[in-house]
């Protein structure tokens, strides 16, 4: 089939590179120049594991292309995919669906056959039926069909988690969009794949509740993990201890700073949203909003803790800066307002992350960046532990104990079980009495 992807971002370019693949002629389309001209020069713009090897290899194989003109990727493909990125309006919460909308009108403009149009971005209830009147409005004789196709990758994991899905949502209205996407989707019948078709409303609202599950899931065992440390119990046992239950689950169930992200955050509170314009509320969802934004603020307080109290002059190490593991993604990283909340409180700040600096430059302040882990915590007076990289696991505690200025470390991800004590740290966890 031939494929027109609209935005080559984390989701366009790993959905389209996946559907290269799979066989499909791919041409991925954006806007930023300079992300194409450095994709048709073979560099991505993005981290993500593996990606490089699966766009070469397609790129050789002349299956997946990369363009500014989306009037040309449009002209004669099969399906054209809208997954450009949905940001949260500033102070509203609602999302920002201008860069859908926009792209609508150019596939509009540029439409000819009877493609089926796919929403992959994440947008709320009745943005498909927008995107179709865009479209009727400049072609109200052509013959298209929009549907929804929700994205559930992970990154870090993008490329796995497309490939081998735990289900595949089509939300269609009429019988040719839903032939399209199920002949595209047909490599995953060898897996026995679920797929979920249904309206195209619902597959709208099924991205948004499975984040804001997955977000309360978080925000559940964060909240225990406050209560383990008043009573001394420790959160990985409680975790493991509900996780064994089929009906629970064991994942998402690791205690930390609170989640962050380009997905989580943005989508809670546009599920909010949509929530009040129906006059509907999401109880669990808005406590889940508001004890996450409280609990990104408590870390800063839980390092105060740990140095005695007072942060002025002193240096602090944050070792990790990207909203998780194998990724550059810096969008909603916890790690910038426990920053932000530290330099307020006086502190000087020092970070290192494998691969997030350039973007972590992009959004901090006066923070300097080091490429070298023990480098950065070299005379620290504290060190913080963001976000759980394996580099950082490995760190020797040892050589960095000789290092700092204090052996004082916070370790908001729970990475060092019982080493960093017995190395001779005051260590700080989540979830578990201090020090152990
Ligand atoms: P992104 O910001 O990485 O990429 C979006 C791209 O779209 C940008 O490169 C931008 O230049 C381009 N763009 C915007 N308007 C355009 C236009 N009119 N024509 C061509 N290109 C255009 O965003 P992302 O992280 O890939 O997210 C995209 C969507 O997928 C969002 O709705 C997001 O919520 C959803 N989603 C993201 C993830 C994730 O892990 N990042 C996972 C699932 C779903």
């Amino acid at each position: 089939m031939k494929i027109a992807m609209i935005g080559t971002g984390y989701v366009g370019l790993v959905s389209g590179t996946c559907f290269a693949e799979w066989g499909n002629r791919v041409v991925c389309v954006d806007k930023n120049a300079e992300k194409i001209e450095q994709l048709k020069q073979g560099k991505l713009p993005i981290y993500e594991p593996g990606l490089d090897k699966l766009v070469e290899r397609n790129q050789i194989a002349d299956r997946l292309s990369f363009t500014t003109d989306l009037t040309a990727a449009v002209k004669d493909a099969d399906l054209i995919f809208i997954a450009v990125g949905t940001p949260p309006r500033l102070g509203s919460g609602d999302a920002d669906l201008s860069f859908v909308y926009m792209a609508a009108k150019e596939i509009a403009e540029s439409l000819e056959g009877q493609p089926t149009v796919v929403v992959k971005s994440t947008v709320p209830v009745g943005t498909g039926d927008v995107v179709e009147k865009i479209i009727a409005a400049v072609r109200p004789h052509g013959s298209f069909s929009v549907a929804s196709n929700p994205e559930f990758l992970r990154e870090g994991s993008a490329i796995d988690d497309f490939l081998f899905p735990d289900r595949v949502v089509i939300g269609v209205e009429g019988p040719r969009a839903l032939e399209a996407l199920t002949a595209l989707y047909s490599p995953l019948a060898r897996a026995n794949t679920p797929v979920v078709v249904t309206q195209r409303r619902a597959a709208e609202l099924i991205k948004y509740a499975a984040n804001a599950f997955l977000a309360t899931k978080i925000t559940f065992i964060n909240e225990l993990a406050d209560l383990c440390e008043q009573v001394g119990a420790d959160i990985d046992d409680l975790a493991l201890g509900i996780g064994l239950d089929h009906r629970i689950g064991r994942s998402f169930l690791k205690a930390g700073p609170g989640y962050g992200g380009s997905c989580f955050p943005k989508d809670t509170l546009a599920l909010l949203r949509t929530a009040q314009d129906f006059g509907i509320a999401l109880r669990v969802v808005e406590e889940t909003v508001a004890a996450n934004e409280a609990r990104k603020r408590k870390m800063a307080l839980k390092v105060l803790d740990a140095v005695g109290g007072d942060l002025k002059g002193l240096t602090i190490a944050i070792l990790g800066l990207t909203f998780k593991p194998d990724t550059d993604d810096m969008r909603d990283a916890p790690s910038i307002p426990l920053i932000e909340t530290l330099q307020r409180f006086g502190a000087k700040i020092r970070a290192h992350d494998p691969v997030g600096m350039e973007n972590a430059a992009r959004v901090l302040e006066n923070v300097i960046l080091m490429d070298d882990p023990y480098e950065c915590v070299r005379d620290a007076d504290a060190a913080v532990v963001v976000t759980e990289w394996e580099s950082i696991r490995q760190l020797n505690l040892d050589l960095m104990k000789q290092l700092m200025r204090a052996p004082i470390l916070i370790d908001l991800r729970n990475v060092f079980p019982r080493g960093a004590a017995q190395a001779g740290f005051q260590v700080s966890s989540v979830g578990r009495p201090a020090s152990t």
